[in-house]
């Protein structure tokens, strides 16, 4: 059969509506609407659709009450083709090996909007990590270690902070696969403490990411940031970093939620006040001066800019339909479902996707491992001055799509992503 006539439309069947969300089915749409529009060839839609790699791990450790107890970690390699795996470690009682299966891909094409010299990866341990203490944390990262230490290293997979994960996470990775080679290699993983080779600006780099973002999102649509409202669901890394840019530029942070509950206030809440209530009482819930609310209101609330910085799928066909911001920016990971993607278009809200609006965090992760290969160091307002023009440069490409194409800020992204790395895999000539 000729390349030509062995070209076919690529259909996943969407799940029944009965059934639940499954975050690798949504990934596995979002990239067969980027390969058929790009018309792939058979042996490269083939070699992209799943992942490269799937591991499962088992883990023992003893708690802290002399109990020894087992749990299941995952990493993932969604591809490799444009240089070694990527992605984030999750610690979380909903982890699921679909759910890392979804954020390794959707790294893949991340940092493929971004041209980064990376593939895709992620992990994750099914454990919940707001009941364990710092040495249950520490000994299940190390052992969790030492089970991927195979697949993982500075030219293979580099893993990186994700939800309820964090710097003291990464340096206890950094250490396990060092004591494991036999020397300091701080460049197999990223997101660590600056004393132990990290990056200036990492902490808040996703943030800053979101909010280049913004700024250019509201320049298209002729929009001033100055006296706009936004309600941020999750005030996390991403959550928390995102409110303290947007404030600080002149925003009114109207509603926050988190894990626990949310509060609103619709004067304007103070991010940096705010957190200082979270880390006193480990949750927003209570800060002074707010009502109670709860997701679904936050994401019907009338607001310029709505922030999804939680978990996946929070936007959907129940809900979407109430959404009254005009910018959807997308800081969590697949916050947004395909069915509520094309309710939100009809609607005209720009939504800026995850695998762009998101990127500051993977931009900032990149130099942090340029620098520790080199061993030579960048100051925090070079690396901001990097990050900034990546971000924005990615958001012109994105845009420079989308209007070629008449896509949305989604579709023009994966286009863009899956067109990268499909040309790369056809250089390589990897024909099946
Ligand atoms: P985090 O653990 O620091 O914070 C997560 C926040 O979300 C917490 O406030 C938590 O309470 C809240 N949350 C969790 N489930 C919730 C729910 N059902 N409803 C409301 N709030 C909920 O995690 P993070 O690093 O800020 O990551 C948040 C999201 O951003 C994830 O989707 C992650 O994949 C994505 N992301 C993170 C980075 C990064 O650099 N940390 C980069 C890119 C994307």
């Amino acid at each position: 059969m000729s390349q030509e006539s062995a070209k076919i439309k690529y259909i996943t069947p969407p799940l029944p509506k009965e059934k639940e969300y499954d975050p690798f089915m949504e990934a596995t749409l979002q990239f067969e609407r980027a390969a058929n529009f790009l018309d792939l060839d058979p042996w490269i839609y083939q070699r992209l659709k799943y992942p490269e790699k799937e591991l499962t791990v088992h883990l023992v450790i003893t708690l802290d009450n002399g109990r020894v107890e087992s749990f299941t970690g995952f990493r993932v390699q969604h591809s490799t083709v444009r240089g070694p795996a990527k992605g984030g470690i999750r610690y979380s009682p909903n982890a699921s090996l679909s759910e890392c299966k979804a954020l390794a891909a959707w790294m893949t094409w991340k940092c493929a909007v971004l041209d980064l010299p990376f593939g895709g990866g992620k992990g994750a341990v099914i454990c919940d990590p707001l009941h364990m203490s710092e040495n249950e944390l520490r000994k299940l990262t190390k052992e969790y270690t030492l089970a991927i230490r195979d697949i993982i290293g500075p030219y293979k997979d580099i893993p990186a902070p994700d939800m309820f994960t964090n710097a003291q996470t990464m340096a206890w990775i950094a250490d396990a696969y060092s004591q494991s080679v036999g020397y300091l290699e701080p460049a197999v993983v990223t997101g660590k403490p600056v004393h132990l080779w990290g990056s200036h600006g990492r902490a808040m780099a996703t943030g800053y990411g979101l909010f280049f973002v913004l700024q250019e999102a509201c320049r298209y649509l002729g929009l001033n940031l100055e006296g706009k409202k936004a309600a941020i669901l999750g005030f996390g890394n991403v959550g928390s970093s995102i409110a303290k840019l947007i404030h600080k530029a002149g925003c009114q942070i109207i509603a926050v939620t988190d894990i626990f509950g949310g509060i609103l206030n619709l004067h304007g809440l103070d991010p940096f006040e705010l957190e200082k209530h979270v880390s006193r009482t480990g949750s927003v819930v209570g800060f002074p001066n707010s009502e109670p609310i709860d997701n679904e209101t936050l994401i019907s609330l009338p607001c310029d800019f709505l922030i999804p910085a939680a978990c996946e799928g929070q936007i959907h066909r129940e809900n979407a339909a109430n959404v009254k911001a005009k910018i959807i920016l997308e800081g969590a990971n697949g916050p947004t479902t395909l069915e509520a993607d094309e309710i939100l278009k009809d609607k005209g809200v720009l939504v800026v996707p995850d695998i762009l609006a998101n990127a500051g965090g993977v931009t900032v992760s990149y130099l942090e491992w340029v620098q520790d290969l080199q061993r030579y160091f960048f100051s925090e307002e070079e690396i901001l001055k990097k990050t900034e023009s990546k971000m924005k440069k990615a958001f012109a490409d994105v845009v420079a799509v989308a209007e070629k194409h008449q896509l949305t800020l989604r579709e023009a992204a994966y286009v863009l992503a899956v067109s990268r790395v499909a040309d790369t895999l056809a250089a390589l000539g990897r024909a099946a």
